[in-house]
């Protein structure tokens, strides 16, 4: 029995993610809930898309945010 929405772990728990800088070409440490970052190595910052997770499909969203204490934007 799942306490909460498997589908929101990602975004609850969030993971670190290698993601290469678009200025310097360093790979740098990005977490899964986070869209922009400024590069450690060069100062540049780094945006990338925001992954598609159920909260963008899901009809239970606003009542999963609430419940997880996730702000939903948009
Ligand atoms: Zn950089």
């Amino acid at each position: 029995m799942f306490t909460r929405c498997p589908g929101a772990i990602s975004i609850v728990e969030p993971i670190p993610e290698d993601v290469k800088c678009p200025h310097c070409k360093m790979t740098v440490e990005m977490f899964t809930n986070e869209t922009s970052l400024r590069c450690y190595h060069c100062g540049g910052h780094i945006v990338r898309d925001k992954k598609p997770s159920c909260f963008d499909w899901c009809e239970y969203a606003e009542k999963c945010a609430k419940e997880l204490g996730i702000p939903l934007d948009g």
